[in-house]
Formats: C-alpha cells, sequence, structure tokens
C-alpha cells in the first residue's frame, strides 16, 4: 500500500486525507497543533465556546458535494441555518439590514438609490454565470498550465468572466452610492485585496452573498472541522497530533521520510497543508526549495488580523449574528493595510455575535462576541497595542447601541498578527493566506506541486484556487487528485 504523509489537518488537509484514503492509500496526517482543522479552530472558556476563525457559512454546496463524496449530508453533521437578516453594516450616520430575501434586498436598493434594483439584478446574473463556470471548472484546474484553461468554458468566455477589468470599477456602473457600494464591494475583502485589485471574476462571491446566502452551522463553526474529521476517520486515515514536522530526508529528488522531534515516517508521497511558505522556506532544505525569499518577499499576503473574543454578562440584542462597522474610512484603512503598512487610525471591524442565533456557545443571558480588526501582515503587535484596538472597538460598539456594557464584560482575550505566526506557522502572521489579485490567480499562484520533488504536493489557502473554506476544500481535492493521476 503506498503512504501518504500529510503535513497538517486544516480543512485542506482533511480534506486531501479523506479523498486518497478512500482511494486506498495509508494516510498518516501530522499536526502540529492539539486538535484538527487548523484555522477552523475554537476554544471554550467559562461556559463560553469560541470560534477563532472563519464564521461565515457561504457556498453550502461545497460543503455538501464534499459530504456526499462519502455518503453524507450535511445535516448528518450539523443543523445549517440561513440567516436573516444575512448581516448587518453599521455607517456613521445608519445602519442597514441586509435581508436574506432578495426582493426586500432590492427594495432597499431602490429606496436608497433609485433605479439601482434592475441593475443590481442584471449584475448578480452576469454574476451567477461567473460562479457557475468558475465553481464547475475554473477551481478544479490544478492551475499549473495555461493549457489547462484553453478548451474551457473560462477560455471561451474570457471577456465574459471579466478577468481583466477590476471589481469596483463593475461595481461602480451599478450603483454611485457611497454605502451601496461598500455593501457590493464587502464579499471581496474575503479574497484579501482591495476591490480596486480584484478581477471582476470575483463578482461570484456577490452572487454567493446575496442569492445563496449566508449559514451557519448550529453548534459552531467548529463543527465543520469536526464532520471533516469524522469522514477521514471513517476513511481510515491516522492522525498524529501535537507532532509538528521539523523536516525531510531526501531520495533521488524525492521526499523519503517526514521527520518530527522524535519520529521518523517513511513515505511514497508528500501533501502539504501546513503553510506554503513556511515548507517552502523553513523546512524544506534549500537545494529542493521551489521559490526564492525574494519571491515570497513579493507575494501580496491577505491581511493578518486583531482577533477579540469578548464573553459579556449581558445581552446585546441591538447586535445581528454578523456586524460590519463600516463607520470609517474604507480607502484609508484599506491604504494601511496594503500600501502604507501600519496600524490603523480608523479602523473597519467587523463583530460576529454568534449568541444571538445559537443558545450553545454562550452561558444563559449572557453574550458570545468575536471582534475581528483586518491588519497588515508582518505588524509588530503587543499587548498593549491589541487592548488600545479592542477599546477602540468596544467604543464605537457602544455608540452603535447606545449604551455602555464595558462594565459586564466577564472575559475577554486577544490574539493577533504574532499568534498567527506561532500558531499556525503562518507567513507574515496572514490569516487568510494569498491575497486573490489578477497576478496571483490560477497559474500565478505558488504550485500545487513541487517544482523540485517529485512526490510533494500542496493542498490550502496558499495554492490554487485561494483562501476561504470552500476553496480550500476544493484545494484539498485537487492536490490529491493531482497525486492519483500521478500514479496513472
Ligand atoms: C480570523 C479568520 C476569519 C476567517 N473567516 C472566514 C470566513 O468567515 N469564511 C470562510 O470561508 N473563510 C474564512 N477564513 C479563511 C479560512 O478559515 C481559511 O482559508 C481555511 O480555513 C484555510 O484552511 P487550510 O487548510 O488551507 O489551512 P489551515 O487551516 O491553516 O491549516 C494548516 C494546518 O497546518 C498545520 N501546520 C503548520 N505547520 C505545521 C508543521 N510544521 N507540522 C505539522 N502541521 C503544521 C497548522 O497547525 C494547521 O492546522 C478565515 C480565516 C481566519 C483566520
Amino acid at each position: 500500500m503506498q503512504r501518504v504523509t500529510i503535513i497538517g489537518s486544516g480543512i485542506a488537509g482533511l480534506s486531501a486525507a479523506a479523498v486518497l484514503a478512500q482511494q486506498g492509500f495509508d494516510v498518516l496526517v501530522l499536526e502540529k497543533n492539539d486538535k484538527p482543522g487548523g484555522r477552523i479552530n475554537y476554544f471554550r472558556e467559562d461556559g463560553f465556546s469560541f470560534d477563532m476563525g472563519p464564521s461565515w457559512y457561504w457556498m453550502p454546496q461545497v460543503f455538501e458535494d464534499f459530504y456526499a463524496k462519502f455518503g453524507y449530508e450535511t445535516s448528518d453533521f450539523y443543523n445549517l441555518l440561513r440567516l436573516d437578516p444575512s448581516y448587518k453594516v453599521v455607517f456613521e450616520d445608519e445602519t442597514v439590514s441586509i435581508p436574506s430575501d432578495f426582493k426586500q434586498l432590492k427594495a432597499l436598493f431602490e429606496t436608497i438609490e433609485k433605479g439601482t434594483g434592475k441593475k443590481l439584478e442584471k449584475f448578480l446574473a452576469q454574476a451567477q454565470y461567473k460562479y457557475e463556470v468558475g465553481m464547475s471548472e475554473f477551481v478544479w484546474k490544478p492551475g499549473k498550465s495555461i493549457m489547462e484553461f484553453m478548451q474551457l468554458k473560462v477560455f471561451k468566455s474570457f471577456f465574459k468572466l471579466q478577468m481583466l477589468q477590476s471589481i469596483s470599477k463593475e461595481i461602480s456602473k451599478v450603483v454611485k452610492n457611497d454605502k451601496l457600494r461598500q455593501i457590493l464591494e464587502f464579499p471581496v475583502l474575503f479574497l484579501g485585496a482591495t476591490p480596486q485589485d480584484t478581477p471582476a471574476l470575483y463578482s461570484l462571491m456577490n452572487y454567493a452573498d446575496i442569492k445563496l446566502g449566508t449559514w451557519y452551522p448550529e453548534g459552531g463553526m467548529y463543527k465543520i472541522a469536526e464532520a471533516f474529521y469524522k469522514i477521514a476517520l471513517d476513511q481510515g486515515v491516522k492522525f498524529k497530533f501535537n507532532s509538528p514536522v521539523t523536516g525531510f530526508e531526501y531520495k533521488k529528488g524525492k521526499i523519503s521520510a517526514a521527520l518530527t522531534a522524535n519520529e521518523k515516517h517513511s513515505t511514497n508521497f508528500v501533501v502539504s497543508n501546513a503553510d506554503y511558505h513556511h515548507i517552502d522556506q523553513v523546512l524544506i532544505d534549500p537545494t529542493y526549495r521551489s521559490y526564492t525569499p525574494s519571491y515570497w518577499d513579493n507575494r501580496s499576503m491577505a491581511p493578518s488580523s486583531l482577533l477579540v473574543f469578548l464573553g459579556v454578562d449581558e445581552k446585546l440584542d441591538e447586535l445581528e449574528h454578523h456586524n460590519l462597522f463600516f463607520d470609517a474610512d474604507f480607502d484609508e484603512h484599506a491604504h494601511q493595510i496594503y500600501k502604507e503598512p501600519n496600524w490603523p487610525d480608523n479602523p473597519l471591524f467587523y463583530v460576529c455575535c454568534p449568541s444571538q442565533t445559537d443558545t450553545s456557545v454562550a452561558p444563559e443571558g449572557k453574550e458570545n462576541m468575536f471582534l475581528l480588526m483586518p491588519l497588515a501582515p508582518n505588524l509588530k503587535d503587543s499587548a498593549a497595542k491589541n487592548e488600545e484596538y479592542c477599546e477602540l472597538m468596544i467604543k464605537r460598539i457602544e455608540k452603535h447601541i447606545g449604551r455602555p456594557f464595558k462594565d459586564n464584560i466577564i472575559f475577554k482575550k486577544h490574539f493577533s498578527v504574532g499568534d498567527f505566526k506561532t500558531t499556525y506557522n503562518a507567513f507574515k502572521g496572514n490569516a487568510y493566506g494569498l491575497a486573490n489579485t489578477l497576478s496571483q490567480t490560477a497559474i500565478l499562484k505558488p504550485s500545487i506541486k513541487s517544482k523540485k520533488l517529485s512526490n510533494l504536493y500542496f493542498a490550502g489557502q496558499l495554492t490554487t484556487p485561494g483562501p476561504g473554506l470552500p476553496p480550500s476544500i476544493i484545494s484539498g481535492q485537487v492536490a490529491a487528485q493531482e497525486l492519483i493521476n500521478d500514479l496513472q
């Protein structure tokens, strides 16, 4: 039996592990941390259960399709709720709730800017086309050569997919109003670049947002990691936690063994799900690295983040499950993330309050809150800096809800740039990988297969198709298929 060693049990690692074990490989996953899921992380404290990573469940079909490969349905693992409103956006002078019903949303757009309803419909019809072509073809290509895209609908409809123009330009044709612009630009923030630098192809995210909806797995996002872990175990995958890989042994242009502090694991293949840069620049012997340090330094990374977990001894019903605080200048904050990296003067941030939907994540009568402020990668953080910005966000939330709650905070914890590095070996402390700019799309992403070692593959948010849970789930399957194809 051929042995595959997978480094990392993030969602992409779990996805690759399950597919390979199903195909008859002997699969071992070596994970640095003490549980599966990677960035789908959580902790429990004082009766609160805090998700530490993803909180937006989008594109539910990608999850459903993965489960179906193994004879399951989503409902075998968790109850999926569609949120309504999907989220709310707090502007300086008003708050806009985004209804899950499209007719209501169209009416809302019309109230804010007359004539936008019809334009929105047309914009979303194009976005649906991009979603369908993108999700059925584009994301499943390993991105090794431009030839992969030649016979595809992708190539035939290159102009319809709008790869070469920016999404911000496209959105400006739909709405003039600044608030509506920010609402339509928000989904691309998940892709780690500014709307000006993101191809209009990614209006497919607007389709995912508005038409496919925002969902929540009851019990918390960690339910997803549990589901993937169970599927991998069912298929016979073996796991070793608290086992960071520290290096490799090589034989004839291949990895022959993965090394941990006390063990040596002989292997026929390796799939690396750990942060690509960490494997390529830290663990692999310099002779076998695919890229140079300057290649990595020139990559545009998705932001890092300051995360703050709060347990509050009262209910804050003025908040929704998802709350975007856009009560500051979007472009100014983006400038301090991408152009002149610094702690932001006047940041935008996001508040997740899952206890508004799910009573299991906080004790009765209390609120579970997760604040996220995007930051430039590699920024130096400190307890004092993190606390300064935590205070700032709390003040802005208090201003929005119209009353103080700071004195009722009974639990508080920060997680910042440095923690991303130490917890996940994240390059520059990135939270969600590489930015999806045009120059970092498809064949221009770090390669799914090593350029120097013929039995090393990569899966996860730094390779194709990109950051986010649905792309990472797909990435694991694409890497596994690539390995299988190479054996045929
Ligand atoms: C704060 C935050 C919010 C997010 N919000 C959303 C959201 O709302 N919706 C969404 O879809 N996506 C969101 N994302 C992105 C999404 O979580 C990621 O894209 C996805 O989880 C990445 O999965 P992965 O498998 O590529 O990598 P990871 O989850 O990072 O997994 C990599 C694994 O490798 C392990 N590892 C590292 N080094 C070693 C080593 N030497 N040896 C062994 N193991 C090692 C790590 O411990 C980790 O478990 C968010 C991410 C963050 C951080």
